[in-house]
C-alpha cells in the first residue's frame, strides 16, 4: 500500500501508539513517523528499539510539518496537548486520538484546535494489559473495530483518508455519534473492567483464600479477571472519572441484575439461572462467530 500521509506525528509512545507505529510501517502508510513522549525514559526506549523516524522533546515539536498527529495519551491529558500543540499544526493537518472515551475528548481537544485543521475523534478497540513503547506490536488492530466520532459539518475528505488509514493499519471502521459510543463502550469495556477490578480486590481482601490458592486455582474464570484488573491504573482512572453518565447507568442495570441473580440462588429458582446462563452463552457465541474472539482453549492466547 503506498503512503496514505507524508508525515504522522504521534503525541504519547504507550502500547496503543507503539502498535500503530508498527502496523503503519508493516503497511508502509506513511513517509515518516515522528513521536514524542513526556518522560526522557520512554523517548529513550523509543530511541533504542527504533519505533519512530524521529523522537522529539516536546509535543509542539514533534506535530511540525505533520498531515496526521495521532494524540495517544490518557483522556484527562488531552487538553493540555491539545493546548500545546494548536499553535504548531499545519494548515490542511488532520489531528486524531485513540481515548477511550469521546465526548470528554472532544470537549478537551476541540476548543483549543485552529480552525485550519481537521478534529476527527477516533477509538481503536484493541488493547492488551501492557503499557509502553515495547509492548505494541503490529498485530493488534487486525480485524478489530476502529470507531470514529466525527464532528457535524467535518470535511469528507479528510474522514474518507483516515478511513482508509486504519484500514491498512488493519482494522474495521466504523462510525458513530460521541455519547452513543460512550454508552456503548460503558458496556463492553469500561463496566467489565470496574467489575474486574472489584472482584480482584474482594479476593484480595478475602483472607481465608490464601495468596497461594488464588494464584494456584486461577484458571477457574478469576484469571481473565486478573488479567483485565493488571491493566493501567493511570487509563482507567480517567476513563471512569470521564464517561461518568454511561458507566453509573449501566452499573445499576448490572447492579439490578446481580440482586436478580442473587436472589435466584437464595430461593433455589434453577430455571431462572439456567435461562439466564443460556442467553449469556448465546452471546458469546454470536461474539466468536463475529470474528472477535476465538472459541479456542485459553481463548487462543497461548501463542502470546
Ligand atoms: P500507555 O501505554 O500507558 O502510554 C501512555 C502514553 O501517554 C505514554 O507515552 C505516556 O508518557 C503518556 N502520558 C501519560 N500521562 C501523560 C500526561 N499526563 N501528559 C502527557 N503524556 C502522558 O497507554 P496506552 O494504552 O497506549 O493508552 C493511550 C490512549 O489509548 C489512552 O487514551 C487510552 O484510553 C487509549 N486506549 C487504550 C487501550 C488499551 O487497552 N490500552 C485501548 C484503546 C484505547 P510516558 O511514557 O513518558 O509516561
Amino acid at each position: 500500500m503506498s503512503a496514505i500521509y507524508t508525515r504522522v506525528a504521534f503525541v504519547g509512545l504507550g502500547l496503543i501508539a507503539s502498535s500503530m507505529a508498527h502496523a503503519i510501517r508493516r503497511a508502509g502508510l506513511a513517509g515518516h513517523i515522528a513521536g514524542t513522549a513526556r518522560s526522557a525514559q520512554t523517548r529513550q526506549v523509543a530511541r533504542e528499539i527504533g519505533l519512530v523516524d524521529s523522537i522529539h522533546e516536546t509535543a509542539a515539536e514533534a506535530v511540525v510539518g505533520a498531515d496526521l498527529v495521532v494524540l495517544c495519551v490518557p483522556v484527562g491529558a488531552m487538553a493540555e496537548i491539545a493546548q500545546e500543540i494548536a499553535p504548531f499544526l499545519e494548515a490542511g493537518a488532520t489531528v486524531t486520538d485513540v481515548g477511550s472515551v469521546k465526548q470528554a475528548v472532544i470537549a478537551a481537544v476541540a476548543p483549543h484546535l485552529p480552525d485550519h485543521v481537521h478534529f476527527i475523534p477516533g477509538h481503536p478497540l484493541a488493547g492488551t494489559e501492557h503499557s509502553g513503547p515495547r509492548a505494541g506490536f503490529a498485530e493488534l488492530f487486525d480485524n478489530r473495530w476502529c470507531i470514529l466520532t466525527p464532528l457535524d459539518g467535518g470535511d469528507s475528505a479528510a474522514l474518507d483518508r483516515l478511513v482508509v488509514f486504519w484500514q491498512g493499519i488493519g482494522a474495521h471502521v466504523d462510525m458513530m455519534d460521541a455519547p452513543h459510543h460512550d454508552l456503548v463502550l460503558a458496556v463492553t469495556s469500561h463496566t467489565p473492567h470496574l467489575i474486574a477490578y472489584t472482584m480482584v480486590g474482594v479476593a484480595d481482601d478475602l483472607r481465608r483464600v490464601t495468596d497461594s490458592e488464588v494464584i494456584k486455582y486461577s484458571a477457574a474464570g478469576f484469571r481473565d479477571f486478573t488479567r483485565i484488573a493488571a491493566s493501567d491504573p493511570t487509563m482507567w482512572r480517567d476513563v471512569f472519572l470521564t464517561n461518568k453518565e454511561a458507566t453509573l447507568e449501566v452499573l445499576g442495570r448490572f447492579t439490578e441484575e446481580l440482586f436478580a441473580l442473587q436472589r435466584a440462588i437464595r430461593t433455589g429458582d434453577g430455571a431462572q439461572l439456567h435461562a439466564y446462563f443460556t442467553r449469556t452463552r448465546a452471546i458469546r457465541r454470536g461474539i466468536i462467530e463475529a470474528g472477535q474472539d476465538t472459541a479456542a482453549p485459553d481463548f487462543g492466547r497461548a501463542k502470546r
